[in-house]
């Protein structure tokens, strides 16, 4: 909030600043103004130079002609008498007629002009001493002889007040002398001589002048009333002159030719006419805006106007209402302030190329602008304060961004600096000067972006180190579900190439590896990506079972939080997913061990010992017929050897599971061990009239086993068949050789087993209902143990039965 507070005061400094430096350019540096209406004028070019205003030129040609100048009025009124035949609209000839010369060409001077009826003659004001108090000078007007004024149509001013830098630019349309005898401009004159209007047809109105149907804007007047009562100060009504082009623009002919009879008086029907000196000999010439522009052709750019084409350019102003007129200085600052505010955006909010282009197109819009203005609306723009505008606001408004932006590189620097503090080795040294924040320059900036960087290495080396480290898998995926980590451990975890498994979808290698079935994911995964942690196991059924527990965590993007930028971890949003693997095995193999153990203390021992308790103690304290002592006792006995079996079977079959009996391998001879196992069973049998055969025929491959285990396992069968059939019924063990195995075939025609409990007689401690409520002794420990040496054996047990038919037990043994 500070932050964002300042930023606007720095804003609103540069604005003051550029508006002072607009302040400054128009009150102090006015010839840029000048200057710029120069370069305006040669932008816009030249204008075609209009038919009906014709200059007939005093020129180098004529004074060759014609003699050295002046010359006798006579010559002038020869030529007037040429382009009165025309009938032109009015004449202007700019030569002052004051004083007197030979009467006779004096007279046919005003003769001529008296014929023309139209013509116009300058007055100029000079400075006489007063005839009234002589010690004072007056400026008076410098009139015509008395004959040639009464001869003429008007008289008009030509008096030229050029710039301080030396151009004209303006006119001054109205002028009087000390007495207050005005007169309107030589071009005004001539043109209202021409167009016939009323001399008091004239209306001035505030910064316009009107005269007949044309309307001539004004530039501010700068004196307003007088403050002397009953005087008043004559407007000078001052325009700006549109210069069409550079000297010679119009249409020039030469005064020899006009006498000559060179040229047709149809030149001059209905024309104004402008007869005056353009010599350069003759002086009389005004510097323009146009001045050392290299116009083309014979119009030469270097040279000063002739006083005659400043005339013909004022007449030509007005007759074509093309004066100028300069922007108001409220409107002017209003643009100013316009360009700073459009410089300001662009700085600040646009980035690149699209900043270089707009900020270009500023710059376009003020020149492109101003000379829109100027040729379109006649309208000066002050383009010197825009473009100081444009030019103060965007290098400081670039400067404050650069060392905002270098400040908060600073403060980031700082931070980052600071997050690094406090990881492992990091040694605390330099934490004053670390903290301190101002502006640095940009060595130490490189310096520690080194820094931080080295830090930031060896950090990820370390974390690296850690992950390799870990005996956990560890997987990271992002929120494309792509896999974007794996620590070493992963893969050899899953037996795969790490490289594989980089960039592949998460889905695919966990429903690969059968974690997840497809429902189940997608109700998990949702739930990891509204950051919830999940938890799940998974038993992986190969030949080793292993079990797998995994823990999903979210990654969130609330890190940023160390750097100032985040505000907090709340609803920071998800990243991507972590995945750790822990292998459980071992750990739930205890659980079952533990649970088995329980199992076997809880149930299996206990009924053998509260036999053998209950009957004992009737045995101590009752007196009891020794027919009836010596069945307890045969019953503690009994059931001192099931205990006495349950422990030992139980424990081989631990010690087999848990890996503390390694296999003791040596090679066995198959018939040999089926043969030792039958005659073991044959007690048994023979007590239940069971007859067991022995199918086994001879060529057996030997096989590699651990002999007494296996033996062992065969007995179980066999026994178990004695057990569970009848008596008096069949037994038959045989022993073929497979493609790649050996099998040992153990069959009965006993009681069978139920379908339903097939799955379940390796269990440990299961025994089918039937016998586990008979007189049957028995653990439910044999055939896990049958199961678990076949295993380690590398083979496999299957059994096929049918209820009150009998079963079949087969034993595959690789070779
Ligand atoms: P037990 O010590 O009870 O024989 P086992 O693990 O050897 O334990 O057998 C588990 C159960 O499977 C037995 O209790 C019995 O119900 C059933 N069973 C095993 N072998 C046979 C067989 N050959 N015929 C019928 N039932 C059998």
């Amino acid at each position: 909030m500070r932050r964002t507070q300042l930023n606007w005061l720095r804003i609103l400094l540069i604005w003051l600043v550029s508006l002072a430096a607009v302040f400054i350019v128009s009150f102090f540096v006015p010839s840029l103004s000048n200057a710029s209406i120069n370069m305006l004028f040669r932008l816009r070019g030249e204008l075609p130079a209009p038919d009906d205003i014709v200059i007939v030129a005093i020129d180098d040609q004529s004074l060759q002609k014609i003699g050295k100048y002046p010359w006798a009025r006579s010559v002038i009124a020869n030529g007037l008498d040429k382009i009165t035949e025309a009938k032109p609209k009015a004449v202007g000839i700019d030569v002052i007629y004051a004083e007197e010369s030979d009467a006779e060409d004096d007279e046919k001077l005003a003769q001529s002009i008296r014929k023309n009826g139209r013509v116009v003659l300058p007055t100029q004001l000079f400075e006489t001493t007063s005839e009234i108090e002589p010690e004072r000078t007056e400026t008076i007007w410098l009139l015509p002889l008395p004959e040639i004024d009464a001869a003429l149509a008007g008289k008009g001013h030509a008096h030229a007040a050029p710039d301080v830098d030396g151009t004209l630019r303006s006119i001054q349309l109205s002028k009087s002398d000390d007495k207050g005898n005005r007169f309107w401009a030589f071009g005004l004159e001539i043109l209202r001589v021409a167009e016939t209007i009323a001399p008091n047809d004239f209306e001035e109105k505030s910064a316009v002048l009107r005269v007949g149907s044309y309307s001539i804007r004004l530039l501010p007047e700068e004196t307003g009333d007088s403050k002397i009562e009953g005087v008043s100060i004559a407007r000078s009504d001052e325009m700006l002159i549109n210069y069409i082009g550079a000297t010679k623009s119009f249409r020039y002919y030469s005064f020899t030719d006009v006498v000559g009879g060179d040229v047709s008086p149809e030149n001059f029907k209905g024309k104004i006419v402008l007869v005056g000196a353009t010599s350069p000999t003759l002086g009389d010439a005004q510097v323009t805006p146009f001045m050392h522009y290299a116009g083309s052709g014979e119009r030469e750019g270097g040279q000063a106007m002739p006083g005659v084409e400043v005339h013909a350019n004022v007449i030509n102003t007005i007759k074509s209402n093309l004066s100028l007129r300069f922007l108001p200085e409220f409107w002017s600052y209003a643009i100013a302030l316009l360009i700073i505010l459009a410089t300001t955006f662009s700085v600040k909010w646009l980035e690149g190329w699209r900043q270089v282009a707009v900020l270009t197109l500023i710059l376009l819009a003020i020149v492109g602008g101003g000379l829109l203005a100027f040729s379109r609306y006649f309208l000066i723009l002050p383009l010197p304060e825009l473009l100081t505008a444009y030019l103060a606001s965007v290098p400081l408004l670039l400067l404050d961004r650069s060392l905002s932006a270098s400040r908060d590189l600073d403060l980031k620097l700082n931070a980052l600096s600071k997050a690094q503090k406090g990881f492992l080795l990091d040694e605390n040294k330099q934490t004053k000067e670390k903290n301190r924040i101002a502006p640095r320059n940009l060595e130490w900036k490189l310096r520690a972006v080194d820094d931080i960087t080295a830090r930031l290495l060896s950090r990820m080396s370390f974390i690296n180190r850690v992950l390799t480290g870990m005996t956990e898998g560890v997987l990271v995926a992002d929120t494309t579900n792509r896999i974007v980590f794996v620590n070493q451990r992963l893969p050899q975890l899953f037996e795969i190439e790490a490289e594989n498994l980089l960039n592949e979808i998460l889905k695919g290698f966990l429903s690969n590896a059968k974690f997840f079935r497809q429902a189940s994911w997608k109700t998990h995964s949702k739930k990891f990506w509204r950051a919830t942690f999940v938890q799940k196991e998974f038993t992986e059924n190969a030949a080793q079972t292993r079990h797998f527990l995994l823990q999903l965590s979210p990654v969130t993007a609330s890190d940023d939080a160390a750097l100032g930028e985040s505000d907090g971890t709340k609803n920071s949003p998800v990243i991507g997913v972590l995945i750790l693997f822990f292998d459980v095995t071992k750990q739930r193999e205890l659980d079952r061990l533990k649970a088995e153990t329980l199992q076997l203390v809880s149930h299996e021992l206990r009924s053998p010992l509260t036999s053998i308790q209950g009957l004992s103690d009737v045995l101590r304290k009752f007196p009891i017929s020794k027919d009836e002592s010596s069945e307890m006792l045969e019953t503690i006995h009994s059931e001192a050897v099931r205990l006495n079996e349950i422990i030992n079977r139980f424990l081989d079959v631990k010690q087999l599971e848990s890996g503390t009996r390694d296999l003791q391998i040596s090679t066995v001879n198959v018939e040999k061990l089926i043969a030792d196992c039958v005659s073991a069973a044959a007690p048994l049998a023979t007590e239940k009239k069971i007859k067991i055969q022995n199918d086994t025929n001879g060529s057996l491959p030997s096989l590699l086993a651990d002999a007494p285990l296996l033996t062992q396992a065969v007995g179980n069968l066999l026994s178990n068949a004695v057990k569970y059939s009848p008596p008096e019924t069949v037994i038959s063990i045989e022993a073929i050789k497979g493609e790649s195995e050996i099998q040992i075939i153990v069959r009965d025609n006993g009681f069978g087993i139920p379908k339903e409990n097939l799955e379940r007689i390796f269990e440990k401690f299961y025994r089918l209902e039937r016998d586990a409520t008979s007189q049957t002794i028995g653990t439910g420990l044999g055939l896990s143990f049958v199961k678990e040496v076949t295993e380690k054996h590398g083979g496999r047990i299957s059994v096929e039965s049918v209820e009150s038919a009998g079963s079949t037990f087969i034993l595959h043994l690789p070779i």
